[in-house]
């Protein structure tokens, strides 16, 4: 019987901090890629105010709806 303690394993975090792509503060776990819900909220805001130029369908992206029940 081993009573020796072992030593707590090291734990990698899953994913690299990386900066804030809002504010440049490294990033939360909670809130990739972004260091707060602050600035996950801003970017959202900013991609939904058109500042992102994605490709996207238009007719595709309206048939995405389930509005047709
Ligand atoms: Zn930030």
């Amino acid at each position: 019987m081993s009573a020796e303690k072992k030593p707590a394993p090291k734990v990698e975090p899953l994913r690299k901090t990386r900066p804030c792509p809002e504010c440049g503060k490294p990033s939360q776990r909670e809130h990739y890629p972004f260091c707060s819900n602050r600035c996950r909220e801003l970017d959202l805001s900013r991609w939904l105010s058109g500042s992102y130029a994605i490709p996207v369908a238009g007719d595709e992206a309206m048939a995405d709806g389930e509005d047709e029940n």
